[in-house]
């Protein structure tokens, strides 16, 4: 069972936590325990694929509740993909996320939210409509993962003009059941309306509307699959990793406390942030205080009130003792990513996205004290998606990898609708009302 951040007595299996995203308290879901998978783990071969590990951990997590075949499958529709384990110098390996339909690290979370609710609907026999709002990269990741589910439409706003064109191709050019609205306005214009749309009971009576946005738990969790397959690859070399995670919302690092949580022996989690440092200082001072977010070059990271603060602070007990048990912060300048991405392709050859170059920083400065540590660091996005920055940190021309280029190719279609709420919801009740 899972309940909220707020209210512990709020209990509710996780079908509910999926469609309802967001506690009616405010809170978020969160497990009600966390099971003990230590036995699981020790039990997968070394090199484990990650198709298998994610089928073997989804039974172990859900299978009580959703049954250990529908859990199974659950996982074996969710990842047609892959993460790889590049080992670039001798202490840091890179965990590559990238290579998913939408090259982000998100398309994990994402891929296993839509195979979950397209196999709780079936059973269920009804439909939803996903509603969202996005920036660029996030509405990406979701657009792929529910293209072509049964029983799910999506509704995706974006804000016109103000998202690169290939974001906007990756968000307009699938077709199906995935519809772009083009919003003449700004991205908050955007989250606005869609927040309106949520609260408006008549509209809500009338369209099975439902969210995908990061903070689902059916999102979150999934992410943790990818840090025990990591140590599944070389586990009898390095039986206890370091993890260095570039973070912004803090459901990447999160979903790797979790995993700890069920048993992966984990020495050390580095919480790599750019100038949107609240979590490092708050590990330095003891004292959380959000702020308005700084403008970056890791701009996914751009993040001044994370949103699963109140998980950690949840699985800490509000502890600052407990974060510091098992968490150190880093923030990075922007002058020392752009430095990091071209000495790592000078030195080794190996192109980064300014998020991970975040996380490297964090890494070598880890092991400056403890040279013995071995760290994996979580790559987020492919170099690609950051083409402007990484070409001319480098000098290097960057190919687009090719999800990406297929995306490019491809027409665009977008409904055109202006930042009224009224026609929102009257194109909502048209279409699937
Ligand atoms: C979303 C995102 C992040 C931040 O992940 P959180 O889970 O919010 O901490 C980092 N890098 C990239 C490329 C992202 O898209």
């Amino acid at each position: 069972m899972y309940r909220s951040t707020r209210t512990p007595e709020d209990r509710v299996p996780f079908a509910d936590a999926l469609f309802r995203g967001l506690a009616p308290d405010g809170g978020l879901y969160v497990p009600e325990h966390h099971p003990d998978l230590s036995g699981l783990m020790a039990s997968l071969p070394e090199g484990s694929a990650f198709a298998d590990t994610a089928a073997a951990l989804s039974r172990g997590l859900f299978g009580d509740e959703l049954g250990e075949e529908t859990a199974e499958r659950i996982a074996r529709r969710a990842f047609s993909f892959s993460p790889a384990l590049r080992p670039v110098t001798e202490g840091i390996a890179v965990l590559e996320l990238f290579h998913g339909p939408s090259c982000a690290f998100k398309d994990f979370g994402a891929g296993f939210l839509a195979a979950a609710m397209e196999e709780l609907l079936a059973g269920e026999e009804r439909r939803a409509v996903v509603l969202t709002a996005t920036s660029g990269d996030t509405g990406a990741a979701v657009a792929r993962a529910f293209h072509g589910r049964e029983h799910i439409d999506v509704v995706i706003l974006y804000p016109s003009g103000r998202v690169s064109p290939l974001q906007e191709k990756q968000l307009t050019a699938l077709g199906g059941n995935v519809t772009a609205l083009e919003v003449s306005g700004s991205f908050d214009d955007c989250q606005r309306m869609v927040k309106e749309a949520f609260t408006n009971g008549d509209l809500t009576a009338r369209v099975p509307l439902t969210s995908a946005n990061s903070i689902n738990l059916g999102r979150l969790i999934p992410q943790g699959f990818y840090y025990v397959w990591a140590w599944l690859q070389d586990r009898s070399r390095v039986p206890e990793p370091v993890f260095c995670v570039p973070s912004g919302n803090f459901g990447n690092l999160t979903a790797g406390l979790y995993a700890g949580a069920w048993g992966l022996p984990v020495r050390r989690y580095l919480a790599a942030t750019n100038a949107n440092d609240v979590v490092p200082s708050y590990l330095n001072t003891g004292h959380y205080e959000t702020r308005a977010s700084i403008h970056t070059l890791s701009n996914a990271m751009d993040v001044g009130a994370p949103s699963n603060y109140e998980r950690m602070a949840d699985l800490y007990h509000d502890k600052v003792g407990e974060f510091r048990d098992h968490i150190t912060g880093f923030a990075v300048t922007d002058a020392e990513t752009r430095e990091t991405i071209a000495r790592i392709r000078r030195e080794h050859d190996y192109l980064m996205c300014p998020h991970t170059a975040v996380g490297w920083k964090a890494a070598e400065r880890w092991r400056e004290d403890h040279p013995e540590d071995d760290v994996i660091l979580l790559s987020t996005a492919h170099p690609a998606k950051f083409l402007e920055i990484v070409e001319e940190t480098t000098g290097r021309a960057v190919p687009l990898p090719a999800p990406l280029a297929e995306m490019a190719g491809r027409e665009k279609q977008a409904v055109p609708v202006g930042t009224d709420p009224r026609e929102l919801a009257d194109f909502l009740v048209r279409e699937f009302g």
